[in-house]
């Protein structure tokens, strides 16, 4: 193995499910044994060249059609930009209608990742076109300034939500400590509570996962807690053992880099990061 296999299997290896779709599908079944549904996602952003972007269509459409043949019942996260958001906004459209509609006949449910600021408020309006088909859901960022107001435009239009803290360099339009960031979770998630049947509660936060189990002893809301693939595992076995709705995300494919490098960002403190390495995970 060379030195980049070698670092590519033992950091990327953490995270994602492995290269191919085949090493999705293993993933997920294994998750399912442990009654954690996944959302597969296939790696990749900010295309720019067709060829790519018609790639990437035909890999997710392939995809929805394992999951069907096996029953699997993962949901998949797509992200605009791998669709052709920055290429065309026709062709984005045209190729997200594509994804949806094929998932609903094969009763798979499609979530759109929400990715850098500039294109957020698109890749609602692109959201809320597809919406009425019923198995369409949209990540929102607690760490933009104005993320009560978008999410509010969501629900209120009947949208399904999955809350996440944000994953994107912080801006002036974001919160700048992690604190505030915090904050604003909190808040956005009692919205949810008071104002939507069904949404995702995307964190590692344990404090968080654990004030929405406790809102929802007063709510009743159809809630999932979902976590990425290699960061709380357990944790996430240990709330689908005690029969809370759980989710696992879990990326595959060549394009690692990036989504490694928030990850890594995200775990921080090198010790966090060396002993989220190695590990072992449980699932
Ligand atoms: C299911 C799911 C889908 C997501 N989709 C999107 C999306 O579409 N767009 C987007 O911008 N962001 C997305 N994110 C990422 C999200 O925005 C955050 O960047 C990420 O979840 C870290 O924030 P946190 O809520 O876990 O809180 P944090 O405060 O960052 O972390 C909480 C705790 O978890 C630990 N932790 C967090 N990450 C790691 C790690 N990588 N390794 C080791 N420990 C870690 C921290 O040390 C801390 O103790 C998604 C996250 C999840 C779980």
């Amino acid at each position: 193995m060379g030195f980049n296999a070698f670092l590519e299997r033992l950091i990327a290896g953490r995270w994602i499910a492995g290269a191919d779709e085949s090493d999705a599908i293993t993933a997920a079944l294994r998750f399912k044994r442990a009654n954690i549904n996944s959302i597969i996602n296939y790696l990749g952003e900010e295309f720019t060249q067709m060829e790519e972007i018609n790639s990437t269509v035909k890999k997710y459409i392939d995809l929805e059609a394992e999951i069907g043949k096996r029953r699997l019942g993962s949901d998949l996260s797509v992200k605009l930009t791998q669709l052709g958001m920055l290429v065309s906004r026709k062709a984005c459209h045209r190729n997200l209608d594509l994804i949806v509609k094929r998932a609903k006949t094969a009763g798979i449910f499609v979530w759109i990742d929400m990715e850098e600021e500039n294109i957020v408020d698109r890749t609602i309006e692109e959201y809320l076109t597809e919406a009425s088909h019923g198995n369409v859901g949209i990540c929102i960022q607690a760490y933009t300034l104005n993320s009560g107001e978008k999410l509010r435009r969501v629900v209120r239009a009947g949208g399904i939500v999955r809350l996440v803290k944000g994953a994107y360099p912080l801006s002036e339009d974001t919160f700048r400590t992690r604190r505030e960031i915090t904050r604003n979770y909190g808040r956005l998630m009692l919205y949810l509570f008071r104002n939507s049947k069904r949404f995702t509660i995307a964190t590692h936060d344990i404090a968080l996962v654990e004030k929405a189990i406790r809102y929802n002893i007063k709510y009743k809301k159809d809630v999932t807690y979902a976590m990425l693939n290699g960061v709380r595992n357990r944790y996430l076995k240990a709330l689908a053992e005690k029969g809370y709705k759980t989710a696992v995300y879990l990326p595959f494919g060549e394009k690692w880099i990036d989504y490694s490098y928030r990850r890594l960002k995200e775990a921080g403190h090198a010790t966090i990061i060396l002993k989220s390495l190695f590990e072992r995970q449980g699932v």
